[in-house]
């Protein structure tokens, strides 16, 4: 027989940064102590640490947009209370695109944050702002708004590293870096210091009733734990975790890759915001590597004109050198009980489609450093890339949940939500949008879903 662990309030179910962050808020808004969070891994080391730790409230609707708003605020609440231990950092975003005219991504900023005076600047050479020079790493110091660089010796002036063809840059100003290991660390002390617990263990199967029942498998023994209510924050394994109360959750998992290594060669200016490239190249290869390519059904693809999205920024302290790369260019979906379906060819395609940005980065194709990482992970996402945060059908059951490449940004916000959904005290109104309901309600809007630009990096 399953041997009883002490009853609890509120069992949550994942120690990733989703989960953590509800537990948090629990704690820290509304009182509760007894919480469980369990997990077989160590916290914070399956998708929560393969995160690029970036962060920025520049989103194309405005459900997103107050959501990763709200979230940056909680974020610099933390930043203030712990002397910054989660080194919260804010160069910005910078979109950078060969579009002489990117009018349509200017009007999305307009569409998301309506027209406050000041709020997006454009400087196309005779503007009166100078604010695009400005440059701190310093969150509380650093300007909010948008700047739109649209004159090529102003953007050489402001980000001389970037190759001569580019034609506008978006400056996003509230957006940055943090360590997302440090804010898990940071939200467990204060769980624990309340009377919170931490069980090692795969849940594999919830009874519900009055109270849930979870079966626990420590490594062969199984424990059970009765809770008042349930909290699944499963990652890449929310619909198994549904699955034990009878639910389904509408989600996918498509793997994302990045690399890491030293940039020996100075390429990337360490003041460098958080770049992205937002035209899709055609990769050049030459006659013999296009051959093998094409060969392949799963590398043909490499060949033909592939998404935008490329993304560069140096990573650790200014005094250091490391870099990291990434690309989200993958949109098929997998299982994530599979063996993950890393790309061999991931480093070197980014290398190549980088370069187009910062030509210094070709110096590296064939030639990574030995110290280098290629890592990656599960972007667990809706289809129309919203999360879904709030009440799942059973009664006393929420999720935390598909936080695809935004979870790190939008975890304390998600965590505040769903821990008030919890509590049972009011969420903010956009909090309804991000709920399963969003699906019954017509709460989506239309377009999103076919969209391609969904806010997807
Ligand atoms: C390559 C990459 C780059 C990214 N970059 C960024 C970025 O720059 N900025 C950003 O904001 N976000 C980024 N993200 C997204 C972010 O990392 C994720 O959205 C976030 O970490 C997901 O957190 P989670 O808690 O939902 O999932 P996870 O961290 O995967 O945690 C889920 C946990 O649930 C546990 N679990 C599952 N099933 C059970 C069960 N039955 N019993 C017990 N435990 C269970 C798992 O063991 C796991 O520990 C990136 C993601 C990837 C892959």
């Amino acid at each position: 027989m399953a041997s009883q662990l002490n009853g609890v309030e509120v069992a949550v179910v994942g120690a990733g940064i989703m989960g953590i962050s509800v537990a948090y808020y629990l704690v820290a808004r509304h009182g509760i102590r007894s919480i469980a969070l369990i997990d077989p891994r160590d916290p914070m080391s399956l998708t929560s640490a393969q995160s690029g730790e970036n962060y920025r409230n520049w989103w194309p609707d405005e459900v997103m947009r107050r959501l990763t708003d709200d979230s940056i605020g909680l974020l610099e609440d933390i930043a203030r209370e712990s002397g910054n231990r989660i080194n919260m950092t804010r160069r910005g975003y910078a979109l950078v695109t060969r579009r002489s005219d990117p009018s349509d991504l200017v009007d999305g900023l307009h569409r998301a944050y309506g027209d406050a005076d000041g709020f997006v600047r454009i400087h196309s050479g005779s503007g009166p702002h100078d604010s695009y020079l400005e440059s701190t790493s310093d969150w509380s110091k650093a300007p909010g708004g948008f700047d739109v660089i649209k004159d090529r010796a102003l953007i050489r002036k402001a980000f001389p590293a970037y190759a001569p063809d580019v034609e506008a840059v978006i400056h996003v100003r509230r957006a940055g870096s943090i360590s997302g290991q440090q804010l898990g660390q940071f939200m467990l002390e204060r769980i624990r210091e309340a009377g919170g617990v931490l069980i090692r263990g795969n849940v594999v199967s919830v009874t519900a009733g009055s109270r849930f029942e979870l079966s626990i498998d420590r490594g062969g023994e199984t424990k059970t734990l009765s809770a008042e209510k349930l909290v699944n924050a499963g990652g890449p394994f929310v619909r198994d975790v549904a699955g034990y109360i009878g639910e389904d959750v509408p989600v996918l998992n498509v793997y994302q890759q990045k690399i890491s290594f030293e940039d020996h060669l100075g390429v990337v200016p360490r003041n460098l915001p958080f770049t992205i490239d937002l035209d899709g190249p055609t990769l050049s290869w030459t006659d013999e590597e296009r051959e093998l390519l094409e060969s392949d059904p799963a590398t043909e693809k490499f060949t033909r004109p592939m998404v935008g999205g490329i993304h560069c920024r140096p990573d650790g302290p200014e005094s250091g050198k490391w870099i990291k790369l990434g690309w989200a260019y993958n949109s098929t979906a997998s299982d994530p009980h599979d063996a993950e379906p890393i790309d061999t060819q991931f480093p070197d395609l980014v290398l190549r489609a980088a370069s187009r940005l910062q030509p210094g980065l070709a110096n590296y194709i064939g030639r990574l450093p030995r110290q280098s990482h290629h890592y990656g992970g599960y972007y667990t996402m809706t289809k129309e890339n919203w999360p879904l945060i709030g009440p799942m059908r059973t009664p006393g059951a929420f999720m935390a949940a598909a936080p695809s490449g935004f979870g790190t940004m939008t975890a304390t916000m998600s965590g505040s939500i769903c821990a008030d959904w919890v509590a049972g005290r009011a969420v903010p109104s956009y909090a309804e949008a991000l709920t399963a309901k969003r699906y019954e309600t017509g709460g989506l809007p239309d377009d999103l879903t076919e969209s391609v630009d969904r806010g997807l990096l």
